[in-house]
């Protein structure tokens, strides 16, 4: 018996859970010799690669040079140079890095970083407005912001009140931004969306035109726009940033899971100048208060910085395109299927729905994954949406591989 606990796991079920001992590529190998092609890169976090030489070398060089040390009032190179290169890649606007070590923290410190904001330029706004669906990190704050359903029933005493914007579905932008005009204009401390795609909530896409108009509608107010990009960024939706599509700058962007090429927990908030200088002064009081042990770990910025010379150095935008490219064919060929419906993509990322009502809870995904396993696939539906989101390295065969798992459940009732 495993003393184990797993995340979003009913042990009661007894369900099996495969025991994974190696990463190469695409590809994750079980204790039994199996071969598991990674169609949803580890819960969305593999950018290049599982196990890329450059990451894990400059892990191992800097677990032996530096493995830790105290982030406040003391600093090192990797986490330096790791904030200069971010800024210089991501907008000039973008003029400060916070380190934290999950997407979720990254979110709790781009909520305070709003309310400090705020509280520090003396104006009483604190009100979070959020868009429908989304899906921001299981904290508490990071729930409170995200969309609520079973997952967080249990916890919603703890939750705090937030203002919600309907989702733009096609044809339906306009209700969109009235809401969220009318929302900003009764003054709120800031607006918090997942750029172009909403994950959690469903793959859920919407046009960068829509991105770039509700955040005129923030400025307009004053309202601070946090993009949260923990899942779009690192190539996932084509380009760098989502927001890059929608020549979107926010005031905050959260930045996570590809951040390491997904090899090592680490997170950063990024502010403007504004946000930073609310917090600076000569008076002890207006500092940001926050932190965690880990803040900016050496060997985490060590990954991230190979990340961004990867990013620097090797055609990753060639490679993502490419990925967008053949994706886009095979679910267009998937797509025909009289089951499959609602067919999107963006990026590296494919969507489509899966017929059959039922929701999060029924025992069709799990009973679809089971499925997809003996095929050698690793993928995992949220409710009726199924996704494909590989690493940029997966090759054709193993694409075809996922394409054919789907299209013989797609057959199968
Ligand atoms: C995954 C995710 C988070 C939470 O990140 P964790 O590292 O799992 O805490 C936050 N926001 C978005 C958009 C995500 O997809």
């Amino acid at each position: 018996m495993s003393a184990v606990w797993h995340p979003f796991t009913q042990h009661g079920l007894r369900e099996p859970i495969p025991r994974i001992v190696r990463g190469d590529g695409a590809a994750l190998w079980s204790d039994d010799g199996r071969r598991i092609i990674d169609a949803i890169s580890s819960w969305w976090v593999t950018t290049h690669g599982h196990n890329h030489p450059r990451i894990a070398a400059a892990i191992a060089e800097q677990a032996r040079t530096l493995d830790q040390i105290i982030f406040a009032g003391h600093t090192h190179a990797p986490a330096e140079t790791l904030a200069a290169e971010l800024c210089a890649m991501l907008p000039d606007a973008l003029t400060r890095v916070f380190f934290s070590d999950s997407g979720s923290t990254s979110v709790e410190v781009a909520l305070k970083m709003a309310l400090g904001y705020w509280r520090n330029r003396g104006a009483a706004r604190h009100r979070i407005l959020v868009l429908e669906h989304g899906y921001h990190g299981d904290t508490i704050g990071a729930m409170s912001v995200g969309a609520r359903g079973v997952f967080n029933q249990a916890y919603a005493p703890l939750l705090f009140d937030v203002g919600s914007i309907p989702f733009p579905d096609p044809g339906c932008e306009q209700a969109s931004y009235d809401a969220l005009e009318a929302a900003c204009r009764t003054g709120a401390a800031a607006f918090i969306v997942e750029p172009l795609v909403l994950g959690a909530g469903g793959m859920r896409m919407y046009p960068p035109a829509v991105l770039a108009e509700m955040q005129r509608i923030c400025r307009a107010h004053d309202v601070l726009f946090i993009a949260d990009e923990v899942m779009t960024a690192w190539g996932r939706t084509g380009t760098l940033t989502a927001c890059e599509q929608a020549g979107v700058v926010p005031d905050i962007m959260c930045l996570s899971k590809g951040l390491t090429g997904g090899a090592i927990p680490l997170a950063v908030t990024m502010a403007s100048e504004a946000v930073y200088q609310a917090h600076y002064g000569p008076d002890r009081a207006t500092m940001f208060f926050h932190s965690s042990s880990y803040t900016a770990n050496p060997i985490a910025c060590a990954a991230a910085n190979a990340n961004l010379a990867i990013w620097r150095e090797e055609p990753v935008a060639g490679r993502i395109a490419s990925l967008g490219e053949r994706q886009g064919r095979r679910l267009a060929a998937l797509a025909q299927h009289p089951r499959v419906s609602g067919a999107r993509r963006l990026g590296t990322i494919a969507a489509f729905e899966l017929d059959g009502d039922e929701g999060y809870l029924s025992d069709r995904a799990p009973r679809l994954m089971a499925r997809f396993r003996e095929a050698g696939v690793l993928l995992r539906p949220l409710g009726t949406t199924l996704y494909v989101m590989p690493p940029y390295c997966i090759d054709d065969d193993d694409l075809d591989a996922i394409y054919a798992a789907i299209g013989e459940a797609c057959d199968a009732r």
